[in-house]
Order: structure tokens, then sequence, then C-alpha cells
């Protein structure tokens, strides 16, 4: 028995009750794109209100924000922006990037399990430490000035970063919404 059977049966119950019918736009209602950790405690349906058909979410060890993690943002901007949901006319895209306390990434910064997981992966050590979330404040503004700073955006979208506490179930907004830079203004 694989440990997947509990969620197939809860599978057979959500088809059952046919509230899969009512999502046919691949367009967000809310025009949000979620990034956060992978971790149970931090789906974005409980703690943020996320319904089916709301916001694409892009989840990840730390709710990092990777070279793979900009193409998907890219990728999702410009279909909103072509299908015109995010047009110039309505409300822009926002590309929230939400970190938390209690990370398990933390474990990164322990240098023995770091090596551990370093010589099983491959993965470059300094990479990892890089990637662990010790302080949310902190990495989340690291991550919305590498999303601020890429080329791939389109200039339509908007970026802001957030703290999830999980003692108090709150979010905290630390950077407020911004456009990425033009990069005719980089070149400036
Ligand atoms: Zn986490």
């Amino acid at each position: 028995m694989s440990n997947f059977t509990t969620l197939a049966e809860r599978n057979r119950v959500f088809a059952e009750h046919e509230g899969h019918k009512a999502l046919t736009s691949v367009m967000p209602r809310v025009p949000v794109l979620v990034i956060t950790c992978l971790d149970p405690r931090t789906d974005p349906a409980s703690f943020l209100g996320v319904d089916p058909g709301d916001a694409p979410i892009v989840r990840n060890a730390g709710g990092r924000v990777t070279e793979d993690v900009i193409n998907d943002v890219a990728f999702i901007a410009h279909l909103a922006e072509t299908l015109g949901a995010s047009g110039l006319d309505g409300p822009s895209l926002e590309i929230a990037v939400v970190h938390h306390t209690q990370c398990g990434t933390g474990f990164l910064a322990d240098l023995r399990f770091r090596a551990d997981f370093a010589a099983r992966t491959g993965l470059d050590e300094g990479a990892l430490e890089a990637g662990a979330v010790i302080d949310p404040d902190v990495t989340v503004r690291i991550d919305v000035d590498r999303l601020i700073a890429s080329p791939k955006l389109s200039s339509n979208v908007l970026i802001s970063g957030h703290v999830y506490d999980l003692d108090t179930g709150l979010v905290t907004t630390v950077v407020e919404a911004a456009r990425p830079v033009e990069q005719s203004e980089v070149a400036a």
C-alpha cells in the first residue's frame, strides 16, 4: 500500500463534489503569485485563504528565488500579460515572496548536516548555506531584490516581500510592492 492512498481516497470525494468543474480558467482570480516554502505548515490555502483557482503558487525549500523560480514567474507574468488578465488596463500581477519563521532550511546552517547533504547530492556547500532561511526578514529582502533586478520580468508586475510568523499565525509585509528595474534604467 502506498502512502499516497490516503490522498487518493480524498481525491475520490473531491471529484464527487464536482468543485473542479467551476475551475475553467488558467488565469488567477486574485492577481497574486505566491512564492513560499514547501513546509506542510505553510500551505497558502490555510494561512492566506487561497482557494482553488485563486492564485498560482510556487513552493520550494525556504521559498527561495532561484533562477528556475524566476523562469516560472516570468512565464506566468508573460501569460497574464498576453492573455489580458494583467494587461495594461487591468491590475498588475503581484509576485509575493513569503518566508517564514522556524524554517526547516535552517538545518543547513549546521556544518555537519550541510556537509553530509552536500556529499550526498554534489551540491555546493556555499550555495546550500546561502539557501538557509535563518532570519526570514533578511532572506525575503534578498529574494525580492533578485526578482526586482531580473531582466526576465515584465515591468508590468509588482513584487512584494512578507514574513509568516508560525507562532502568531500573522503575515507581516517587510517589502512594499514595487516594480522591477527597467533595463534602460540599469544602463543609464
Ligand atoms: Zn520553510
